[in-house]
């Protein structure tokens, strides 16, 4: 067979993790990957439906994919693809395939149907038995970087949020299968594995099986510990949630120097009214306690968070409450969202919707209090010694190199390509608004 297929992804970790979980199993069924979208067969777009523009986008893309003179096969997976199903056929003709979010491993089987000339193939199921989250090096974004999903789905169900809908109830993978892939990875070369998840903190696998040997208040982080053993020398992890936030990762990241210090943790809200009507199940006080105890840390653990702005109700004092969390958070690194309605979701039903120039005003006044947080923070980190993994030449400078520390910054230093791969330690000489500037020291 040799259809190319070109994979186009959008949103989250999850959904690249996704897209190489896909793209191995198409390979060893027969398919040539392609990076062009003209040159392929079957075009998949894996989709995002966070907020309404990720969706719309994939329309537009589907009405241009329809123009190509090649015709490809073009199937819709991910998140848009689970939630509208079977109506995305009326809403674009072009699109001969439905991909649900657990059906990723199935795509090959799904292809052979249409090949047989069905039309409009679709499955929403779930992930069978026996399918595993094998993901072949060979398809990994990046050759030292690599993400392990450890948990899919999410049962938290915020009332602005549209994941359990898209991506189902939480379900944990078995620690012993997470450590045998952290130790493949590391036998291949990986310097970091990121644990990803739409709230890792949650991980509760089925038996305690690969977690015997390590101690911890919760499975987290008994399974911080036990992929800490693995001794890879750097292990990131992504999105915390506050509710299941227990201090025994403070511990853990203090135990084991290759837990990297930094934290994820959105707030969405500084106030307690909205962040009851989001349903997030804590008040700002127990977010700022949990702050609290990862800013003690003697370990100086980076802090980064979520915030939506214009949330249904949000007025001008809540607002003022969400400032002064930030003020107080003084965060490494924030992502502000305004709020996006999403049908499906019980806060899609909620009156008193803040008008979209309130929602802009509330955006900039955010983003210009944490530029000048983060400028301060940033610049704090000059003179200090950062342990960075050198991903690639930088886009700016080819006389640069770049990459992350282990506090998740963007470190740029004088390099070269040799050093791809290799973790260095790089003296901070200049503290930019989103990055670091520095001198290689070693490596
Ligand atoms: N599960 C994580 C949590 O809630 O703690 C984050 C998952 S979500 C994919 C990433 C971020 O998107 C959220 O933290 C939130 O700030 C933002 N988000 C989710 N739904 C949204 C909506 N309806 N409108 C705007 N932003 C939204």
């Amino acid at each position: 067979m040799n259809s190319k297929v070109y994979i186009e992804t959008f949103g989250c970790q999850m959904n690249v993790a996704d897209t190489e979980r896909a793209v191995t199993g198409l390979r060893k069924a027969g398919y040539e990957m392609t990076s062009a979208s003209d040159e392929a067969d079957v075009v998949l777009m894996n989709t995002c439906s966070v907020r309404e523009r990720a969706e719309r986008k994939v329309f537009r893309r589907v009405s241009e994919l329809r123009k190509s003179p090649r015709h490809p096969v073009i199937g819709v997976m991910g998140c848009v693809a689970q939630l509208e199903g079977p109506s995305i056929f009326q809403r674009a003709a072009a699109v001969d395939l439905v991909i649900g979010t657990q059906a990723t491993d199935r795509i090959p089987a799904l292809l052979s149907r249409i090949r047989a000339g069905e039309k409009s193939v679709i499955d929403l199921g779930e992930r069978q038995p026996g399918e595993i989250w094998d993901v072949s090096p060979a398809e990994r974004r990046s050759p030292y970087v690599a993400f392990v999903p450890i948990i899919e789905g999410c049962n938290k169900f915020c009332s602005f949020c549209i994941v359990p809908y898209s991506r189902g109830r939480e379900k944990s993978r078995s620690a012993v299968e997470i450590v045998a892939e952290v130790k493949r990875l590391r036998s291949l070369g990986y310097k970091e594995v990121q644990l990803i998840g739409q709230n890792v903190n949650s991980y509760r696998p089925k038996s305690d099986q690969g977690l015997e040997s390590y101690a911890g208040a919760t499975p987290f982080s008994r399974l911080l510990r036990a992929v800490a053993e693995t001794g890879i020398e750097r292990i990131k992890f992504t999105t915390s949630f506050p509710r299941d936030f227990h201090p025994d990762i403070v511990s853990a990241l203090e135990e084991c120097p290759n837990l990297c210090n930094w934290v994820h943790l959105p707030v969405q809200s500084g106030s307690d009214r909205i962040l009851k009507s989001m349903r997030r199940g804590h008040t700002a006080a127990d977010y700022l306690r949990r702050v609290e105890t990862i800013k003690s840390s003697p370990r100086q653990l980076a802090l980064t968070s979520d915030i939506i702005v214009g949330f249904p109700g949000e007025d001008e004092a809540d607002f003022q409450d969400t400032m002064r969390l930030v003020r107080e958070c003084e965060f490494d690194g924030l992502y502000i969202f305004k709020y996006s309605k999403r049908s499906g979701t019980p806060a899609a039903n909620l009156d008193q919707a803040v008008s979209e120039a309130e929602k802009k005003s509330r955006f900039l006044a955010l983003e210009e209090l944490q530029i000048s947080l983060q400028e301060r923070i940033y610049e704090n980190q000059v003179g200090r010694k950062l342990s960075v993994l050198v991903e690639r030449q930088s886009a700016r400078s080819s006389a640069d190199m770049t990459g992350h520390s282990t506090c998740n910054k963007v470190v740029n230093f004088k390099g070269d390509t040799t050093q791809r791969g290799s973790i260095v330690d790089v003296l901070i000489s200049e503290g930019k608004p989103n990055s670091l500037y520095g001198v290689a020291i070693s490596g």
